[in-house]
């Protein structure tokens, strides 16, 4: 099972995301400053960090930098509401996720979840594998048949509406950036065409959500999109 070395200095919440990740199986230890928290990293090295941004002595930003000097190690940092700027930067100096605080246990678990799964620790036997079809609530996608259906009926999607579909299918909870779905979709050259990417996630949208239905996309404000394997 997975370790997760969890830096937070607010005692009630740093105990209850600690009971909780033991709860859920992982194997969990805590720090409740940057100095702790990086002595722990090199004992324990975990195979993801949750790192709480407003720390004392050093604060997030330092010990992501610190940890990103000698460690790829998945790093999800926890922010406060309306930190836009901060998201930007997390992700720019190497976190691969955040969660805005206040959050409930299942968003965390499936952030926690996607990220160990993308980085190689499956929690359960398929993942990090390609699929042949993805499933999530009525919406399925066949990509050895090329057909992706919606509550038993076809839709209809151009080759890059699928290929689209699929590639955010296949992350299912994780924050895509617009760069990495530029690449993984239209390779490398297209990375910047962001207008052209909003106009395909608009069509798409179309086709998946009715007014009254689930959504099953979520933009994230200046950064890019995130498929929800719960639809909402
Ligand atoms: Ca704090």
């Amino acid at each position: 099972m997975a370790s997760i070395l969890l830096v937070e200095d607010e005692e009630k919440l740093r105990e209850l995301v600690k009971f909780w990740l033991e709860r859920a199986g992982y194997r969990c230890s805590d720090a409740a400053n940057g100095r702790t928290a990086l002595r722990l990293f090199y004992e324990m090295h975990p195979d993801l960090v949750l790192l709480d941004l407003a720390l004392p002595e050093m604060d997030g930003w330092q010990l992501c930098e610190r940890i990103r000097e000698v460690s790829q190690t998945p790093i999800i940092m926890l922010t406060a509401t309306g930190e836009e700027a901060s998201k930007v930067r997390g992700l720019q100096m190497g976190a691969d996720d955040y969660v805005t605080k206040p959050f409930g246990f299942p968003e965390l678990l499936a952030r926690v979840e996607a990220v160990l799964r993308r980085t190689g620790h499956p929690r359960s036997g398929v993942a990090g594998q390609p699929l042949d079809v993805y499933r999530y609530g009525e919406l399925v996608l066949d990509v050895q048949a090329h057909r992706a259906t919606l509550a038993g009926a076809e839709i209809k999607l151009t080759p890059i509406e699928f290929r689209l579909l699929a590639f955010l299918m296949q992350h299912p909870g994780q924050l895509l950036t617009h760069r990495q779905i530029l690449e993984g979709v239209w390779g490398e050259t297209y990375v910047g065409d962001i207008d052209s990417l909003r106009i395909y996630i608009r069509s798409l949208r179309k086709k998946l959500e009715s007014e009254s239905g689930p959504d099953y996309i979520a933009t994230e404000h200046g950064l890019g999109y995130r498929f929800l394997p719960r639809p909402r």
